[in-house]
């Protein structure tokens, strides 16, 4: 099925034909590329060969498709690839450009492969898949596009922003009815590239594959990670924004949500004046991702908006839930469908800190961790903005009350989820104050957020009693040091009491099941990305593993230290926006 010239063009044709527009010629993505050869080891393709090509024999059959995103919205015109304003459409068509050097495979999810994309983990032996990873070749059936969004970036409207950096290769619909979005990141210019080299380093890459799908096990709604290719084509950062320039090597990251459409998707449309255009865009996201909102109803544009401000309210209480700090919560990093996209300079914070910034360019701290739900609520005005041109008066005031429930929303899920952490069953109208006692502890004494949630789940009720925090709950000790631990614990076993059809057994289990005793901090990322710097991908392999079941106490994970106390060096650790 895969020809040298992939078969792109016959849905191409069609629908450029239905366009009345010209084909143009094959872009160089597509077409099989005379380069350096796409790193199999040898050995693997002389033994076992036909082994592997029986059990991946599906990917040859398998493909993508397009035509739900090209039927519905009218495509950018030009179709040469360079950077411009692009007006009138939702999507331009771009075709990935591949590395010039050598690719590896370096990790592929397996859940997302079988579950998801109903592949055979055997396909990641397969040649055609990983040139169809590395975007050198796009599958029958697809065009490959990149989304033309904008979006207010720190507090400012930034204009048309875009994938300058992905591409979206295709929509799979699976065997069990779900439709999934793929992108590939870092797969070269777009015409929304701006100043970018449409690439991504190995480090974000890495950061980015390990952490979505860390999320999705956390419980947190999220796009998630198929594969891991990283290449030797230079790319030149200045991480740190400090004049020093360093190569790096290029990777991609395949990914994928139901979704990615963003608040950002709508801005620009509204901020230009293409009513018509917006429009069919939301009722294209209506009528593909919010099945209880009728197509055809009125206020469904009011009932959208208020299903986002509930569903952004609940992403974030989650995020809070774990300690993460997106880092960049930009309109244009918000999605449609409130999952957690494009992974940047986040951080899990270590010692609970309201102040956490985990991006070391936020030099304002505008999106320090205790900020995230005002910075929801700021980007939830912006989509209602966006929105309004759409609404009539009655509709405008009745959204601006929806929005005004936000913060109510907010704090009813944060309470829930913290109740829940804390082992908490019913109501008691000291929740909130026996929540926000133990933080302020943890901010005073530095606890660690996630250890101190775990190791509360970890000691029995005759411990916590006698004041008797062993050795190894290092963050329990930490915050044993307050002077007011006793009346917190005091309050905390009264309260544990009022557990109606509890016992001390079923409230750990139950507390070990919401608190995760691993999260991707960043030194257990940064020591996964020194040994990728030096090919060892055995770390970023681990944290797969380790990731997956971040509840469940395992070997491994205990002999790295991913459960003790962050080393020293950890302190000194900075993730910035470069990527
Ligand atoms: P981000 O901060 O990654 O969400 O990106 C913000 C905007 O910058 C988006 O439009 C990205 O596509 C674009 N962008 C970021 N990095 C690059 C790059 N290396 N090349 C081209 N565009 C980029
Ligand atoms: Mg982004």
């Amino acid at each position: 099925m895969w020809g040298p010239l992939v078969p792109w063009t016959v849905a191409w044709a069609a629908w450029a034909a239905a366009a009345g527009r010209a084909v143009p010629e094959a872009a160089g993505a597509s077409r099989a590329c005379g380069r350096a050869p796409l790193c199999l080891n040898e050995s693997s393709l002389q033994q076992g060969c036909c082994e592997r090509e029986r059990g991946a024999a599906s990917f040859s059959a398998w493909g993508l498709s397009s035509e739900s995103l090209l039927d519905p919205f009218p495509i950018d015109p030009i179709q040469e690839n360079y950077v411009r304003n692009v007006r009138n459409c939702i999507f331009s068509v771009a075709y990935p450009t591949p590395f010039k050097s050598r690719v590896l495979l370096v990790a592929v999810s397996k859940e997302v492969l079988e579950d998801i994309l109903d592949l055979d983990i055997s396909v990641k032996e397969k040649v055609d898949f990983l040139q169809f990873v590395s975007g050198e070749k796009v599958t029958p059936g697809s065009v490959p596009l990149a989304h033309r969004y904008g979006g207010h970036q720190f507090g400012i409207w930034a204009g048309q922003l875009g994938d300058g950096r992905a591409h979206l290769i295709g929509v799979y619909t699976n065997r069990h009815g779900e439709r999934w979005e793929l992108q590939l990141k870092g797969s070269g210019k777009t015409p929304y590239s701006r100043n970018g080299d449409g690439r991504a380093v190995l480090r974000s890459s890495v950061r980015e594959f390990l952490c979505s799908e860390a999320m999705h096990y956390l419980g947190i709604p999220t796009s998630r990670a198929a594969s891991l290719v990283v290449s030797d084509d230079d790319v030149w950062r200045d991480q740190f924004y400090n004049g020093n320039i360093k190569k790096e090597r290029g990777a991609i990251v395949l990914r994928l949500a139901k979704s990615w459409f963003r608040i950002g998707s709508l801005e620009i449309l509204a901020r230009s004046g293409e009513l018509d255009l917006q429009r069919r865009l939301l009722d294209f996201v209506i009528q593909e991702h919010f099945p209880s909102i009728a197509v055809n109803d009125s206020n469904r544009y009011l009932e959208f908006y208020s299903t986002v401000v509930l569903q952004t309210a609940n992403l974030i209480a989650l995020w809070m839930s774990v300690g993460f700090a997106h880092g960049v919560c930009n309109t244009d990093n918000f999605s449609l469908l409130s999952i957690t996209i494009d992974y940047g300079p986040f951080g899990f914070m270590d010692s609970y800190d309201p102040n956490f910034v985990p991006n070391t360019s936020d030099d304002e701290r505008r999106y320090k961790i205790g900020n995230q739900a005002n910075v929801g609520l700021f980007n939830l005005n912006k989509l209602l903005q966006a929105l309004k041109p759409l609404l009539d008066p009655r509709q405008k005031q009745l959204a601006s009350q929806i929005l005004e429930e936000y913060g109510k929303h907010y704090y009813i899920r944060f309470t829930e989820l913290f109740k829940t952490k804390l082992g908490l069953l019913g109501e008691n109208e000291d929740d909130n104050y026996l929540i926000a006692f133990l933080l302020k502890l943890m901010e005073d004494t530095k606890a660690d957020f996630t250890m101190t949630f775990r190791q509360l789940s970890e000691s029995t009720e005759d411990q916590l009693k006698e004041l008797h925090i062993p050795e190894e709950f290092w963050a329990l000790q930490d915050l044993a040091k307050h002077k007011l631990f006793s009346e917190w614990v005091t309050r905390y076993l009264l309260r544990l009491n009022r557990n109606k059809g509890d016992s001390d057994t079923k409230r750990r289990r139950r507390m070990a099941t919401v608190n995760p005793r691993y999260v991707l901090r960043n030194w257990i990322a940064e020591s996964a990305i020194r040994k990728a710097n030096l090919n060892d991908f055995s770390e970023v392999h681990l944290l797969q593993q380790v990731l997956q079941h971040p509840f469940q106490r395992q070997q491994a994970a205990e002999k790295a230290g991913y459960s003790q106390r962050p080393p020293a060096w950890a302190k000194d650790l900075k993730v910035s926006c470069s990527s």
